[in-house]
């Protein structure tokens, strides 16, 4: 009978190391924006350091948007230049539109973040515009930015559900995705699940058909809104996807999603990693001190398991 203890045993030996994962920590902007009071530039650049020291080299840093619609994003150059100083950090700001845009260049920023909604109700709240307003200017960016040699990410959001119109269908996705990928074969595109409401069935079915139809070049942004914000992240990644947004902290929101609640938390994001044998870049311990000065943000909801496992802690 005791025979069947070394096979098991065997059958749960400690996976060996499974490749990399780059991890975009985007607390700094979609952690902070719809935070109501305002954070003062040097907790920003606070974070952003911490998470410097924690090994993460790439972060969405701001928005050049107007400062009317999301006041607390009017200091994006200033955080800019505090992060551009530190070596190795890819920089993202995040740009609305041609001003938007103008500004980021001339700021310096690294990577440009664009973005549209999959839905046409979530565009117009979001933006003002419908998505074929929004797909016309921004297909005008990515010409310029790539004939400059500019690196893009192109933010796709509620392509899994919509705070208006509910679960997305796939052949809608499919279509916007499609028309997406036909303005830069070379640029990177994020599927981003904006209210937290996608099931990890649906976004490894949509990673695998993407996948299928394009390569391994797309990147998934999750919320845990509903709790699925883990496994939506496992969920990518068993589908492919080697590239994720998430917030120390688990902060974030959308002003304009409805329900939206935080971002997927950095620190369980690299947790699950830690324990598949995946390699994310950061350290633990660093990581937990930047994910404590994110949660402790004034007027901030923050989110995520993993700082309050006092085992996970000490580990
Ligand atoms: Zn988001």
């Amino acid at each position: 009978m005791n025979d069947a203890l070394p096979s098991t045993r065997a059958a749960y030996a400690p996976p060996r190391p499974a490749g990399s994962v780059t991890l975009s920590d985007v607390a700094p902007r979609d952690g902070l924006q719809s935070i109501g009071p305002f954070v003062p530039t040097e907790t920003k650049v606070a974070i952003i350091r911490a998470l410097y020291d924690s090994g993460i080299r790439r972060m969405e840093i701001g928005s050049f948007v107007s400062p009317k619609a999301i006041p607390q994003m009017a200091d994006t150059a200033e955080v800019l230049r505090a992060a551009l100083d530190l070596p190795g950090l890819e920089c993202t700001v995040l740009v609305p539109n041609r001003r938007g845009y103008d500004m980021a260049l001339a700021a310096g920023a690294h990577r440009l973040g664009l973005f549209m909604s999959a839905t046409e109700s979530h565009n117009r709240s979001n933006l003002n515009r419908t998505r074929e307003e929004s797909f016309a200017d921004l297909a005008t960016i990515v010409r310029d930015a790539s004939a400059r040699g500019i690196a893009l990410r192109f933010n796709l959001s509620t392509v899994f559900h919509c705070p208006f119109e509910g679960v997305v269908p796939e052949e809608d996705a499919m279509d916007w995705i499609e028309r997406i990928m036909a303005l830069d074969p070379a640029m990177e595109i994020a599927l981003a699940d904006t209210t937290g409401n996608a099931s990890p069935d649906q976004v490894a079915r949509l990673f695998d058909r993407v996948h299928r139809s394009w390569g391994l070049r797309f990147a998934f942004h999750g919320h845990d809104t509903y709790g699925m914000g883990v496994a939506n992240v496992y969920a990518a990644y068993r589908a492919g996807v080697r590239i994720f947004d998430s917030a120390a902290g688990g902060l974030g929101g959308c002003p304009f999603a409805p329900g939206a609640t935080g971002n997927v938390a950095t620190e369980d994001v690299v947790w699950l990693f830690r324990r598949m044998g995946v390699e994310t870049g950061v350290n633990w311990a660093g990581l937990l001190k930047a994910a404590d000065i994110a949660a402790t943000v004034q007027g901030g909801t923050p989110g995520g398991r993993l700082r309050g496992v006092p085992a996970a802690r000490a580990a």
